[in-house]
């Protein structure tokens, strides 16, 4: 969405209230503040209320023969609900228009569908959500649609790969396991030089710490579930697109029935509020935790693409303006007891896999058995860690008793 249309935006239907600079793309801290909440529609309640619709009613023939047209025609259409954080996303994302789904997951395969032809090639991360992964191998396949695992630290070599039925280019930036950093921009060069459409999960930088389609990636999906929502009791996906695929993704999640229940998408709009101030924290708290991790004899590496001397480091510098509380590091070898031992004990973490909300977690990963085009091969154990908004501080503390624990093989 360009300056102009989303000032329009703001001033006609939000409360009209701020002053809004004009010209220039205004902070997400100032946009999310703003954006999408149609006060003006709703008596002039700050939030665009919870709708409950399935039937749309129409008062004459003639709006009712026009109904195509209508803005709100149909529940599983859209409701001002839905359509608030439909443009909420599409700002933070800068995208012609963000499509709605029940799932982060509904966010990938819905987008890997719409360009999903019997014949064609897609190529994907080998590091991959593991549960795209999963789609790949066992829905795409039998669409007919092949698939090419690539290194995940590529970028311009990839065009190796590329066959003359390329359709589609996904992307992890960064892969949310083991945190590798692809070239973003030179993948998108040599995608757009044979029209092959280019498609990143924004899940780890939320949308506000990188803006994929200001590079030239076509869509950008987000696992709402995580940094949108916040507070880990929602799941939502979206799919944020740039103008030339948006009819066509828009068209074929339609065509298949997607649409968000107006409660989840409440909650994500109130989390999508207070995400830039959320992730601030995270990421300084995600990078004080990861500098004293680095200091442990335990430890042996730190996955985290914002920290000097990470493979990853200078492409995060090129195309990134901050990091989430997400990362990984790789301990020595142990036996699971102690591992047990370690984290079984934790106060302050909680061990489970969906990310992004306000709490902290820990978790041992496998990321090698899912690989088959790299290996990865740390040398030990290696662990995931979400970094929450407690003081970071007292989860040091509690991290430091666990290596304790780890030490002494017992609780
Ligand atoms: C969690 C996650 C997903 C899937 O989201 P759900 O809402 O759990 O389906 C996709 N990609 C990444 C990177 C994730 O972390």
């Amino acid at each position: 969405m360009d300056a102009s249309k989303m000032t329009e935006t703001l001033n006609g239907l939000s409360s009209g209230e701020p002053d809004l600079p004009s010209g220039g793309r205004m902070t997400d801290e100032t946009l999310l503040c703003h954006v999408g909440r149609r006060s003006r529609d709703h008596f002039g309640a700050v939030n665009t209320p919870v709708y409950r619709a399935s039937t749309i009613l129409f008062p004459t023939l003639a709006e009712f023969d026009a109904k195509k047209s209508a803005a709100v025609r149909y529940g599983r259409r859209g409701t001002p609900t839905s359509h608030s954080l439909e443009e909420a996303v599409s700002a933070l994302e800068e995208a012609a228009g963000t499509i709605l789904t029940p799932s982060g997951v509904m966010a990938i395969t819905g987008t890997l569908l719409a360009f999903a032809e019997p014949g064609a090639h897609f190529l994907i991360p080998d590091n991959v959500y593991g549960t795209c992964r999963n789609f790949c191998e066992n829905a795409l396949k039998s669409f007919g649609v092949s698939v090419t695992y690539y290194d995940p630290a590529c970028g311009a070599d990839l065009s190796s790969l590329i066959e003359p039925n390329t359709r589609l280019i996904w992307i992890e930036a960064p892969g949310s396991q083991t945190f590798e950093m692809p070239d973003i921009a030179a993948i998108v060069e040599l995608a757009r030089a044979r029209g092959i459409v280019t498609a990143i999960d924004n899940t780890w930088a939320a949308g506000h710490f990188l803006k994929p389609l200001t590079l030239g990636v076509d869509i950008s999906v987000q696992a709402g579930t995580k940094y949108l929502g916040g507070h880990s009791d929602v799941m939502l996906g979206t799919i944020s697109c740039a103008q030339s695929v948006y009819q066509r993704v828009r068209n074929f999640t339609a065509y298949l029935g997607m649409c968000v229940g107006p409660d989840d998408v409440y909650l994500v709009l109130r989390g999508i509020r207070t995400l830039p101030l959320r992730l601030k924290q995270h990421y300084q708290s995600g990078l004080k935790v990861a500098e004293w991790l680095a200091m442990r004899p335990e430890v042996l590496k730190i996955l985290h693409p914002a920290r000097p001397g990470d493979p990853g480091h200078e492409q995060w510098k090129r195309y990134f303006t901050g990091a989430s509380g997400l990362f990984g590091f790789v301990i020595k070898p142990v036996e699971r007891t102690r591992l047990a031992a370690m984290v079984d004990g934790l106060k302050l973490f909680g061990m489970g896999s969906s990310w992004g909300g306000f709490e902290s977690l820990l978790i041992p990963t496998n990321p090698a058995a899912i690989r088959t085009a790299t290996r990865w091969e740390p040398g030990g154990q290696t662990m995931r860690i979400h970094v929450g908004l407690e003081d970071p501080d007292e989860l040091i503390a509690d991290l430091a008793r666990g290596f304790e624990r780890m030490a002494a093989g017992r609780a």
